[in-house]
Parts: C-alpha cells; sequence; structure tokens
C-alpha cells in the first residue's frame, strides 16, 4: 500500500472510531454537556410521571441522561428536570424526590457489592493499615466522623502507597452509619477493598455517592 492509501485508511478508521464513540453519548438533561452513556446515570419515567434512576439502564422504555458531575447535581433543578416533558408527562417538582431516591438506590446497591464482594473486604484500623503494606490496588473508605487521629494515620498510609506506586482511592465523606449499614456491621470507622476488575464496580457508585452527599452539605 502507497503512503498516500494508508493515510486515507487512517483518516476513514479514525473517523469510524469517532462515529462510533459519538454513537454511545448522550446529552446530560441538567448541564447539557455530551458524555460516554455508561458513565451517566439513566433516568426512567413510569406512567404515573414519577422519575426513578435506572442504575443498570436497563430498564424498559426510553430513558434520559444525567452527567453526575459534581456541578451539575449541585444545579439540578426542577426547571431543568421540565426538559422531560418534551417526551413525557412527568409530575413536577420532584427533583428533591429524584435525588433522594437515587441516594438510596446507591447504597442499596453498595449494600449489595460490598456483601458480593465480602471476602476481598477488609474492616477496621487495624486490618486496614495491615492490608496498606500489602501492593495491589486498594480503595479505602474513610468515614468523615472516625476522628481526626485515624484521618492522619489513614490519609499518611494513603500518601506513602501512593509515593510507591500502589493505586489507592481514597473515599472520605461517607459517615461511619453509612459504612456500618453497607458492610452490614455496627460500627465501622474504615474499610477496604481489594480492587479486582470485578470489585472496582463499587468505585463509581462511591463516587456518585459522595457528590450526592456534597449536594445535600
Ligand atoms: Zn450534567
Amino acid at each position: 500500500m502507497s503512503n498516500e492509501s494508508t493515510l486515507l485508511a487512517d483518516e476513514v478508521l479514525s473517523s469510524l472510531a469517532e462515529r462510533k464513540r459519538e454513537l454511545h453519548q448522550r446529552q446530560c438533561l441538567n448541564c447539557r454537556n455530551r458524555a460516554e452513556k455508561r458513565e451517566m446515570l439513566r433516568l426512567v419515567v413510569d406512567d404515573a410521571g414519577e422519575v426513578w434512576p435506572d442504575l443498570f439502564q436497563k430498564a424498559p422504555g426510553r430513558g434520559s441522561y444525567l452527567c453526575m458531575e459534581s456541578t451539575c447535581l449541585e444545579q439540578l433543578t426542577d426547571k431543568r428536570l421540565g426538559a422531560l416533558r418534551r417526551n413525557f408527562d412527568v409530575k413536577l417538582p420532584q427533583c428533591e424526590k429524584l435525588l433522594q431516591r437515587l441516594q438510596e438506590a446507591l447504597q442499596q446497591q453498595l449494600r449489595r457489592l460490598f456483601s458480593q464482594h465480602r471476602a476481598v473486604v477488609v474492616l477496621g484500623r487495624d486490618a486496614v493499615m495491615h492490608q496498606m503494606w500489602k501492593s495491589g490496588p486498594l480503595l479505602v473508605l474513610l468515614a468523615s466522623d472516625g476522628g481526626d487521629a485515624l484521618l492522619r494515620q489513614v490519609t499518611d498510609a494513603v500518601a506513602k502507597r501512593v509515593d510507591s506506586g500502589s493505586e489507592t482511592l481514597l473515599m472520605q465523606r461517607f459517615s461511619s452509619l453509612f459504612l456500618a449499614d453497607v458492610v452490614d456491621r455496627e460500627k465501622v470507622s474504615v474499610a477496604a477493598v481489594e480492587l479486582s476488575a470485578v470489585s472496582a464496580k463499587l468505585y463509581p457508585f462511591c463516587v456518585w455517592y459522595e457528590r450526592l452527599a456534597d449536594r445535600a452539605g
């Protein structure tokens, strides 16, 4: 093949790839930005005009999408939800109700995922600190009300792991009550999850939950 035709083939391939990316993108109902569909929250409207989060993007019917960026969530309003009226008979106001439903759905999903991955979840300060010495990728969940001493100990250990090149994700806006609920224990201030291809599913839901918690202040 001549250089020219190689170039042409490259061009065709890259425009096909671009087209494919566009097909999988959706516009956010609220902020109007475009993003990958699978990274967005799908919303569905039932016959009664109620809006529901569809975490698995599998509910029947037509959906709309939210990008779930922090700024977008902060600015989500009933007026913006009104855009759904182009396609559905939607009850308004219900922005706060939707966010409440989303928070509940996320909490339920996290509870389910934590119980499915019980084998790779470690709970409590001693077990988590011990786990930090190992090099595998780790998701660390630290309760915001776990106390200054624990906060210092955990953030120092996370910083050291990051310095040494061990992948570490730290989430620290959950309450100890929330943590205890999702891991099904009485009281937990810190937990860690070995991140495998499977347990990594937890992370995006944790991020969404934190953003919602931030919005609530
Ligand atoms: Zn958005």
